[in-house]
């Protein structure tokens, strides 16, 4: 018997474990969702015992007939919903889609130009014993620490003293959009490649609910995974054909071997899913949770505590808390918030006080929630569960908010029928 559960009970228990926590708390950290069960599908499927270094038609290994139909359909899904005339779908992940666009556009030594990792920005965008951190030279900008935006007239004399052969716009941690026609503009005025890594708000995009980076950007990165909603991975567009070829031989054989072929499936169907009316309604309710969940947080029995929202409110899908003035700290935010049932990520806020591990803020995303079927009247229940929480910090009545998140995750049973073995 080859099942999981006899021949090995300890992951099975793993698998069974995490799909309660899954299917038991309220899933609120702004990079998670929950994939359809037709990505499950492709993602545990044989394509994953298949070998396919190269591109389509144009591989290293024999055998690819079935495959190079998954990554010219996943090729072809991602160019039409965003409308790029290039796309790579082969990044395991976001931060080799981005290693790769370095690969591609600058060489070790050159000046980078990213949001800084504290102020909102990922780690392949410059932090220090990152590989780009190690291997560029890096220039940070950072946000306002009044508004919490970024600064446009800041970004620009950067770019004007440091020459940076590549503009980062992108963020981890950011509530607002981004002007990406103003980035463009200085990367045009210093003679830097724009590259924006969209990797959060791509399904935003997809549904025509943020702007599109891609008109703008000489390149853009992302990840599947997170408001896209698909398998943890990443993927590149691009409109230029002397990029395009940078950036596929930047991904193989620059960066990776052969690729995960049962996760470009994966991304097929993901992008297939996007196109769709039902995803955009998922991605209106994804937008108006967060918006619920800042106004309750603004409201001044939150903001007596100590509780603030950084730049008063969102455009996106998540809400950055600061706790600077709060009797708890981010961690304890986070431990709080778990034990009430709703998983979010401490976060650092701009010039925090405290340790990275300890953090002063919390970023909290209605992605996943949304897509479990949230609409307004839940995300006004759970925003009203969050704000009561961290009011009340350690005197918080845990037992009567653990029941109101029960109710919650009861109303929208996730994978209801998913057998996992
Ligand atoms: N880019 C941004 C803006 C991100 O927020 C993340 C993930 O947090 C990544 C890239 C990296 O994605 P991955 O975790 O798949 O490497």
């Amino acid at each position: 018997n080859e099942n999981i559960a006899d021949l090995d009970p300890e992951i099975a228990a793993v698998l069974d474990g995490e799909l309660g926590r899954q299917r038991g708390t309220l899933e609120m950290i702004a990079s998670e969702n929950f994939v359809p069960r037709a990505v499950l599908q492709a993602q545990g499927s044989v394509l994953t015992n298949k070998y396919a270094e190269g591109y389509p038609g144009r591989r290293y290994y024999g055998g690819c007939e079935q495959v190079d139909i998954a990554e010219d359909l996943a090729i072809e899904r991602a160019k039409s919903l965003f409308g790029a005339q290039f796309a790579n779908v082969q990044p395991h992940s976001g931060a080799t889609a981005n290693a790769s666009v370095l690969h591609a556009i600058a060489r070790p030594g050159d000046t980078l130009l990213g949001l800084a990792l504290d102020q909102g920005g990922h780690l392949t965008h410059g932090m220090k014993i990152n590989f780009s951190g190690r291997l560029y030279d890096i220039v940070a900008y950072g946000v306002d620490p009044e508004t919490s935006l970024i600064d446009m007239d800041e970004v620009r004399r950067l770019a004007l003293e440091h020459k940076p052969k590549v503009i980062i716009a992108g963020w981890s941690a950011y509530p607002r959009q981004i002007d990406f026609a103003k980035f463009r503009e200085i990367a045009d005025e210093v003679g830097a490649y724009l590259w924006v890594d969209m990797a959060h708000f791509a399904g935003l995009v997809a549904a025509g609910l943020h702007p599109s980076p891609v008109p703008h950007a000489h390149v853009v990165s992302s990840t599947a995974h997170k408001t896209l909603g698909g398998p943890r991975s990443g993927f590149i567009l691009t409109n230029d054909a002397d990029l395009a070829k940078k950036i596929n031989s930047a991904v193989f054989p620059g960066q990776q071997g052969g690729p995960l072929m049962h996760v470009v499936a994966a991304k097929a169907v993901a992008f297939k899913l996007a196109a769709t009316d039902e995803f955009r309604d998922r991605q209106q309710r994804t937008l108006d949770g967060a918006k619920i969940v800042a106004e309750r947080l603004v409201q001044a029995d939150v903001a007596d505590a100590g509780v603030a929202v950084r730049s008063g409110g969102t455009d996106v899908h998540l809400v950055l808390v600061d706790l600077r003035d709060a009797a708890i700290d981010g961690k304890q935010a986070e431990d709080l918030l778990h034990e009430v049932g709703i998983t979010v990520n401490r976060n650092a806020v701009p010039n925090d006080p405290r340790s990275p591990m300890v953090t002063s803020g919390l970023r909290i995303g209605t992605s996943a929630l949304a897509t479990r079927g949230f609409g307004a009247e839940e995300f006004t229940e759970v925003a009203d569960i969050i704000a009561i929480a961290l009011s009340a910090g350690e005197n918080a009545d845990i037992a009567a908010l653990r029941a109101r998140t029960e109710a919650l995750s009861d109303k929208f049973p996730l994978y209801p029928d998913l057998q996992q073995y």
